[in-house]
């Protein structure tokens, strides 16, 4: 396969493609091979001066422009975005190192959700609400929030700014975008695919840097008018106190360690097949992953015994390489990462039944990972693993299941297999999370909901929820005189 040349990502500020005021770039590696393949430039204060005057001209062309012209220039960016999809899916497995056909399903799903955001734009309706008294009209009317501050993380250098652009551009706001220094080129090439289509400069900026030093000066700033974020938890709830601070708009995306509920009459095929995808899927660096994983103790080390061998099959190495199910991890943290939550798991008791160990000493590669009869106090129980890391505990009664599902603070992301009726209710009312899969993967389209609930976040990024977090609803009331 012929690569096209890896680029050395400019910042967008104002309509032009720029280095940073002072020229200060950061090494892109491909984490693989650990080999440099490019630089990002960084943005200092002087540039997110600019780019916070650019967003606020940028804001009063794009909320005056007809949500018709928005939505068509948003629809040839989806269309610019798959003719392209090939050579950015190329460059996206080379900085974030998941599978090519992982990157490939990425930019489709991007290219749809602009799509779905563009038409959903047309129905950003007020109301006219009935009146006590005949002489008066009384309307509720939607604006856009203002200028917006987006802070995305590098699991999906594409996805996540697309849900934070696309609900941003479809209700009328300008946005400011910090995208992730360590996948920066994926991130670009979205960007330039809107440019293209023709939208104006100012109405989106991307900037790189210092994540601490750009999100304080970006979310204090009295331009911005509204903060999303996806990320950790720790940091989300730093960034969600800053903003309060300054009474700013804000929807927190944040972690997750998803129950993962199997109950004895579930069909075993089905949830086994769910369990290797979901768990696998970008080397497990999702935030809606399922990390634990409670089976009915009947069938717990059958189901166990069959993960592991599955796991064990699968094929690990560069998402370039043909045939490859698994790629390395983003970077080296979640390399240590796995290695202390394997260590920890099993010190504590857990059986090794798969993986466990890095590949080599090149790229960050790790063993799919198995461990049954994991313990309650375990690291991995109660932290986010992010890794491809699977923790699986026996469970007696579907209360105690749904006991465990909702002991942790976070509340994202929820999976069940059961063919009982009885079940699905006690699960569906039962477990605390933003989205439960009941009997199947993750299906996360833009006309749903995404969001968490509890320590996991609030606001959404699909369904009309989306919008809503862009909008401002205004009461004017007219007295006929
Ligand atoms: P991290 O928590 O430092 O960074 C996570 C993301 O937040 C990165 O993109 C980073 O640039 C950004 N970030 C960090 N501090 C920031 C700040 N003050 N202002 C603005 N942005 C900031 O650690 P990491 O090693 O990159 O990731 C580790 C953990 O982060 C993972 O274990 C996982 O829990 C979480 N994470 C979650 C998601 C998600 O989709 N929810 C994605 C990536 C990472």
């Amino acid at each position: 396969m012929t690569l096209p040349n890896y680029p050395n990502t400019k910042l967008y500020i104002d309509g032009i493609w720029q280095d940073g005021t002072q020229g200060r770039t950061l090494d892109v590696l491909n984490p693989a091979t650990d080999e440099a393949i490019g630089t990002v430039a960084c943005a200092d204060l002087n540039d997110l001066d600019r780019a916070l005057a650019a967003a606020e001209r940028g804001f009063a062309i794009w909320r005056a422009t007809p949500a018709f012209e928005r939505s068509a220039i948003m629809r040839r960016a989806a269309t610019l975005l798959r003719e392209r999809a090939e050579r950015i899916s190329l460059w996206l497995t080379q900085e974030q190192g998941k599978p090519l056909t992982e990157a490939k399903t990425e930019l489709s799903l991007a290219a749809g959700l602009i799509d779905w955001f563009a038409e959903e734009g047309f129905r950003v309706y007020g109301r006219i609400v009935p009146t006590r008294n005949n002489l008066v009209q009384q309307l509720v009317v939607r604006d856009p929030v203002g200028p917006v501050a987006a802070f995305t993380p590098w699991n999906f250098p594409i996805n996540q700014v697309v849900r934070k652009l696309a609900a941003a551009l479809s209700t009328g706001c300008s946005i400011i975008i910090k995208a992730p220094e360590e996948t920066p080129a994926a991130p670009a090439e979205l960007v330039r695919a809107f440019v293209d289509a023709g939208m104006p400069p100012g109405v989106i900026g991307l900037v790189y840097g210092d994540p601490a030093a750009i999100s304080t000066y970006l979310i204090t700033h009295p331009i911005i008018r509204k903060v999303t974020f996806t990320g950790s938890t720790i940091v989300g709830k730093q960034l969600a106190s800053l903003a309060g601070k300054h009474m700013k708009r804000v929807t927190m995306e944040l972690g997750g360690h998803a129950p993962f509920i199997v109950t004895d009459d579930a069909d075993l095929d089905v949830a086994l097949d769910a369990a290797v995808a979901g768990k696998f899927r970008n080397a497990g660096q999702v935030c809606i992953s399922p990390t634990r994983f409670l089976v009915q103790r009947n069938v717990a080390t059958e189901f166990g015994l069959e993960f592991a061998s599955r796991a064990s099959k699968l094929r690990v190495g560069d998402g370039l390489a043909d045939g490859t199910q698994v790629g390395a991890l983003a970077n080296s943290r979640r390399i240590a990462a796995m290695g202390e939550l394997t260590r920890d798991a099993i010190e504590r008791g857990a059986t090794l039944s798969a993986g466990g160990e890095r590949i080599g000493n090149i790229g960050n590669l790790w063993r799919p990972t198995v461990l049954t009869n994991v313990t309650r106090e375990a690291r991995v129980f109660n932290e986010e693993p992010f890794g491809p890391l699977a923790a699986i505990q026996p469970f007696d009664t579907l209360e105690d299941a749904i006991k465990e599902a909702c002991r942790l603070p976070y509340g994202l992301a929820g999976y069940a297999f059961t063919s009982s009726l009885r079940n699905t209710r006690m699960l569906t009312q039962g477990v605390e999370v933003g989205m439960l899969w009941i009997n199947q993967t993750a299906a996360t389209w833009p006309e749903l909901p995404f969001s968490g609930v509890k320590d996991s976040g609030y606001g959404s990024e699909g369904g009309p929820e989306a919008m809503d977090a862009y909008l401002n609803s205004r009461t004017v009331s007219v007295m006929q005189v």
